[in-house]
């Protein structure tokens, strides 16, 4: 056995053993999310001018947080491309409340694996933990990743002990 995947096994152990009852039980909704952008006041205003306020197009789950109706575009060394549904992913991630944290034993910006079921069933790993107060528990990922994964809004994955 390579050293590699014997690091792996042991860390798989390790979490195993950190994570309690409630954490092996616990299941987070799914948030599916069309391709969108992060920005602040300062972004928007270079983008849009001083004091601008984006106009609301619907309420997104997290507090505070919404979709917006403007749209964006991003221009690269060889093209560019409009983002019509605007509002937050960068890199799929689990929002929590610190009391998640506590259950799942997980910090601010620590990446986990998700455990997904059903017919796709696989484990994904690279996903960042956010935690806030503001946050209710949800695991967000663009539409490309939960088709590719059979994932649905109505769906719920688990943190995986085991490490990709
Ligand atoms: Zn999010």
């Amino acid at each position: 056995m390579n050293n590699d995947k014997e690091l792996a096994i042991n860390i798989a152990n390790n979490i195993n053993g950190h994570l309690g009852t409630n954490a092996e039980t616990k299941k987070i909704p799914v948030g599916i999310s069309n391709r969108h952008i992060h920005l602040s006041q300062f972004d928007l205003e270079i983008l849009f001018g001083e004091g601008y306020q984006m106009s609301k197009l619907k309420d997104l789950k997290q507090p505070g947080q919404f979709a917006a109706n403007e749209t964006v575009c991003i221009a690269g060394p060889k093209g560019s491309i409009v983002l019509k549904e605007k509002a937050i992913i960068a890199k799929r991630h689990i929002h929590m409340a610190p009391e998640d944290a506590q259950i799942f034993n997980v910090t601010n910006g620590q990446k986990v694996c998700v455990a997904i079921s059903g017919e796709r069933k696989g484990i994904l790993g690279e996903v960042v933990v956010r935690v806030n107060p503001n946050y209710s528990l949800e695991f967000h990922v663009d539409t490309d990743e939960a088709n590719g994964m059979g994932l649905s809004s109505k769906d719920t994955v688990e943190i995986s002990t085991l490490i990709l």
